[in-house]
């Protein structure tokens, strides 16, 4: 058995955390790769080093003095250390990050320090190797990330390291400069990781014990997820739930293996299961996730269903305007085009201009203060009545449905509804499938 372990910054963010976290590693023989985040928030208010980092640099970036933003950053580590009682010293590397600074060395470099040195900490107090995350995952010139070529000379050099510490979240250009992954990008690399090393099982420790079938902002202590698919998941994802980065399914479904989050600070439960593939369980609803803030461009047009390239040339509009869209409901007349709302600031007047040209249609509008709900299960597809039950659940709340749309692949419903009804609709979902 071998398994990649990643510990998020809310796990490593003050020395209990980091002990707890080293205890879970030597827990089990088969924890042989760990992945550290930045340390986190300690308390609600707290700051993330990562956060400090990128303003520490902006300040240094506009010439101001930063001794004390920087000073900060280190007490964060200097604390850690202390109160680990581990006999490392940061003092040359804080050195070289505050020069680097000066010299401007790029905004991804500051932010990755964060990991960098809790890496360094993290693989001292193992007593593991420590790789830098810059000698083995790779960005291409365009800024995208080489999967194969980081494949190859990260799996080669971990089959040579028994056991290593990682750092999360960055990797290098081809010039040799560093390159972050988007926010929470510690998960992307966790997964790289356990693809290169083609472990059992990858486990992605964080502080809630795996994800919740709604959000418990909105629906009150929600039941957990003991498993879901990636295919479920991506969907999940892709509509708000939180928990894991977007992209870290990726380079772990390539390849098979499984996911598991897990709670640093109720390291007993079992968490959430993420997997190929699984049989439905005794739910036919898997998760419930929603997003408020879309707008739909509405289109009108006599006839339209016998205009050949008309769908085509809408989006066409969007192509050059570089916006990517959401949902495509149609209607025989009538073609709307679902966008997140702040893609179209600044740019209403000309994309509405555009499509006017492009299709000369009987009416355009926008509409804005819409929000979708996605009600994602394998269980779906052969349940019969599902949708009935979504739609009649919605109804009985009162609320009005603005749009529909089924996913081809019948694992999710999407709903369209007002963002001021968002919340309501999500409770009578719940209800509807697991019960108040
Ligand atoms: N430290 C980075 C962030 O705050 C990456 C991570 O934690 O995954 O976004």
């Amino acid at each position: 058995m071998l398994k990649v372990v990643k510990f998020g910054g809310s796990s490593l963010a003050d020395a209990d955390h980091f002990r707890k976290a080293a205890e879970i590693v030597k827990a089990e023989s088969s924890r042989h790769y760990v992945v550290p985040s930045a340390p986190g928030k300690r308390f609600k208010d707290d700051d993330k080093v990562t956060d400090l980092l990128y303003s520490c640099y902006d300040s240094a970036n506009l010439g101001e003095n930063i001794d004390d933003a920087f000073e900060k950053i280190e007490n964060r580590y200097r604390d850690i250390i202390k109160g680990l009682g581990i006999s490392l010293s940061l003092e040359d590397e804080f050195q070289v990050i505050r020069d680097s600074f000066m010299h401007k060395a790029g905004r991804d470099y500051a932010a990755s320090r964060g990991e960098y040195l809790n890496g360094l900490i993290m693989a001292a107090y193992l007593d593991c190797e420590f790789v830098d995350a810059a000698d083995v995952i790779f960005f291409r010139e365009d800024g995208t990330f080489d999967a194969e070529r980081t494949n190859t000379i990260l799996g080669q050099y971990l089959r040579e390291h028994d056991r290593a510490v990682i750092p999360g979240f960055y990797g290098s250009m081809p010039n040799d400069t560093i390159k972050t992954f988007s926010r929470g990008g510690s998960d992307i690399t966790g997964s790289i990781v356990a693809r290169a090393t083609l472990c059992d099982v990858y486990e992605n420790w964080t502080d809630v014990s795996g994800f919740m079938m709604a959000d418990p902002r909105v629906v009150d202590n929600p039941m957990p997820i003991d498993v879901i698919t990636y295919r479920e998941l991506r969907e999940l994802a892709y509509m708000g739930a939180g928990v894991l980065h977007e992209e870290a399914i990726f380079p772990v479904r390539f390849a098979g293996i499984p996911i598991n989050i897990r709670n640093t600070n109720d390291p007993t439960a079992a968490g959430t299961m993420i997997v190929p593939d699984a049989p439905v369980g005794d739910r036919i609803v898997t998760g419930i996730a929603g997003k408020k803030g879309f707008s739909v461009i509405t289109v009108d047009k006599e006839l339209m269903n016998t205009e050949i390239g008309f769908g085509r040339r809408l989006l066409s509009v969007l192509e050059r305007e570089r916006i990517n869209f959401e949902h495509l409901p149609s209607g025989i007349d009538t073609m709307s085009v679902v966008v997140a709302t702040p893609v179209l600031q600044g740019r209403r007047d000309r994309i509405i201009d555009e499509i006017c040209d492009m299709l000369n249609p009987d009416s355009i509008h926008i509409e804005d203060h819409l929000a979708l709900v996605a009600v994602v299960g394998r269980g779906m597809k052969a349940a019969k009545g599902t949708a009935a039950r979504v739609f009649t659940s919605i109804s009985e709340a009162d609320v009005n449905i603005k749009m529909i749309d089924q996913g081809s692949s019948e694992l999710n419903i999407i709903v369209g509804v007002k963002d001021d009804d968002f919340e309501k609709t999500m409770r009578a979902i719940y209800n509807e499938f697991v019960g108040g």
